[in-house]
């Protein structure tokens, strides 16, 4: 099962159920000069609801020209043999994460600014590897699990929403692990505050992506700026 919505103009969110984990696991699809590009490619066990999806869109899988891993978990890796003569990118600083075969396939995208019209920005927060994607035409920041909706249902709006309820919640979990020296200290609080500042100091994002459940639409920095504020952190 899954949910294919539109994002902004030929920017596509790819939502697939993942019921051992009652998660949704996202993809998305964005154009290039050429052909198009995939952002992540979710559990080898959905690559017949992946390419389904793809196909909802209009697309067939041999359209793809890049695939871009925004980290190394085969939540987001495992659909990459759907895709061979697509160009794969993803952190070298993953590369444990993956299998030879798959490392094999990949480019590193270390000390690349930009892929396929997408801004690259390094996080280093959930893996070493970890990058967020900023497509500046169409405004969508794409997240990855950096921070991400794992196990949130899609609210009665869809899988594009102002998602207000999910914000408040995120707000709620920020001041609590502010709070906490022991939860700060081992899930790495300040190097995740310090991704929020770079995050935040971006003024046109309209649409954050993550890398699970839905996509958020409008006020992304002020967002960020409240989450700055909620760990106690300057903007
Ligand atoms: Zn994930």
């Amino acid at each position: 099962m899954y949910h294919v919505a539109p994002i902004a103009a030929d920017r596509f969110a790819l939502a697939i159920w993942d019921p051992s984990w009652n998660s949704y696991n996202n993809c998305y699809l964005t154009p290039q000069e050429q052909g198009w590009t995939l952002i992540d490619c979710g559990k080898q066990d959905h690559t017949a609801d992946l390419a389904a999806a793809i196909r909802e869109v209009g697309l067939r899988p041999q359209d793809i020209g890049s695939v871009i891993l925004t980290h190394g978990h085969r939540d987001h890796v495992g659909g990459l043999a759907l895709f061979v003569e697509a160009e794969a990118w993803m952190s070298s600083r993953d590369a444990s994460l993956v299998s030879e075969e798959k490392r094999l396939c990949l480019r590193p995208l270390d000390n690349t600014h930009s892929v396929a019209g997408l801004t690259v920005m390094p996080l280093g927060h959930h893996t070493p590897g970890s990058v967020a994607l900023y497509d500046p035409t169409a405004r969508v920041l794409y997240a990855g699990d950096y921070l991400c909706f794992f196990r949130e249902e899609l609210p009665p709006d869809g899988l594009v929403t102002e998602g207000n309820g999910l914000r408040e919640k995120t707000r709620t979990f920020i001041a609590g692990w502010s709070k906490s020296p022991a939860d700060r200290q081992q899930y790495h609080f300040d190097q995740f505050m310090r991704g929020l500042q770079t995050l935040g100091s971006w003024d046109r994002v309209d649409f954050l992506a993550t890398g699970h459940g839905p996509v958020l639409k409008g006020g992304i920095p002020q967002f960020f700026a409240e989450l700055l504020d909620d760990g106690g952190y300057p903007r």
